[in-house]
């Protein structure tokens, strides 16, 4: 019966299975359980987010083998409105720039 017999284990990346002791995957090379990269995680996707890739982080989000659905569901819109309002800040930043600008020089 299935009981009998060691789990089988998959990539969460590739697919491939693996052996119950390997910390990396024999085809595409990634971490496994421990071994899964910091910026797959809770506190590696935030910093990323704030710190650098903005939006970008999603990709880390909706691949990342460590979120639950929930969790990836509640990144995506926290990521999507903290980039609209980086963009709106940024927009207000620029007009308050341009029409300090306008008024200051004489052409
Ligand atoms: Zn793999």
């Amino acid at each position: 019966m299935n009981d009998t017999l060691p789990a089988v284990l998959n990539c969460w990346g590739c697919g491939a299975a693996l052996d119950s002791g390997d910390n990396y995957c024999r085809n595409c090379g990634r971490g496994q359980g421990k071994n899964i990269p910091w910026y797959y995680g809770h506190f590696g996707i935030v910093v990323l987010t704030v710190a650098v890739m903005g939006p970008l982080s999603l990709i880390f989000v909706w691949r990342s083998p460590l979120l639950s659905r929930a969790a990836k569901a509640v990144y995506t819109a926290a990521i999507t409105i903290f980039t609209w309002y980086v963009v709106v800040t940024l927009q207000k930043l620029w007009q308050a720039a341009n029409s300090l600008l306008s008024g200051a020089l004489p052409f």
